[in-house]
């Protein structure tokens, strides 16, 4: 899945794991527990969390590969916030090649900038994370533009892009990403 930060991609992307019976793997969350649990990983990556910035590529890969190539054994999963950089895209390919997993979709949520920030400070009031304050979210926000935006037409070129209209309830958008995948028959 790609979208926006506030989109609503790990509620959705956690909803169509339970739904497929397959693995969710959301590189935000990883993160966020590594850095609780205070591992070398978790101390590299915390400084780039607080300020919204990405986390260096090599950081992410390497906590990503064994999961993902678990979960493909394991019969599928669901990419909650990776790739997020082309350089991640072509890295994550590069070893899936081999090992014969392969992407069936990509779903790109969409939701106009006002009401991501609207989403965005529900959250914050409701989670506390250290990344859902406005200058953070509007740094996200940008860095989502540079660098996980052309991600979307690399993926229509290689013929793979889902659109949905993520600016609807939780129900309604759920309903149209299972209606597109049910229609490419990957589930
Ligand atoms: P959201 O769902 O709100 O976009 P995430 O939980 O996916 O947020 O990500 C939170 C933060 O984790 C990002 O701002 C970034 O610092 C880090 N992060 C998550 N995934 C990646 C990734 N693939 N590459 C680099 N950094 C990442």
């Amino acid at each position: 899945m790609v979208a926006p930060p506030g989109a609503g991609k790990g509620t959705q992307a956690a909803r169509l794991a339970e739904h497929f019976g397959i693995a969710h793997i959301a590189s935000g969350d990883l993160l966020r527990s590594e850095v609780a649990a205070g591992t070398a990983l978790g101390r590299e990556a915390a400084a780039y969390l607080d300020r919204g910035d990405l986390v260096p590529d090599r950081v992410v890969l390497d906590m990503l590969v064994g999961r993902v190539a678990q979960a493909a054994d394991a019969g599928g999963f669901i990419l909650d916030g990776f790739p997020r950089t082309l350089a991640q895209a072509q890295a994550a390919y590069e070893l899936a090649q081999p090992r014969d997993i392969a992407l069936d979709a990509v779903i790109a949520l969409e939701v106009p900038p006002e009401e991501l920030w609207a989403r965005m400070s529900a959250r914050a009031a409701a989670e506390g994370r250290a990344d859902d304050t406005q200058a953070v979210f509007e740094h996200r926000l940008a860095i989502y533009d540079e660098q996980t935006k052309p991600l979307l037409n690399f993926y229509d070129e290689r013929g793979l892009l889902q659109k949905v209209d993520g600016a609807r309830s939780v129900d309604e958008v759920f309903a149209d990403i299972v209606g597109v995948l049910e229609d490419l028959s990957v589930s």
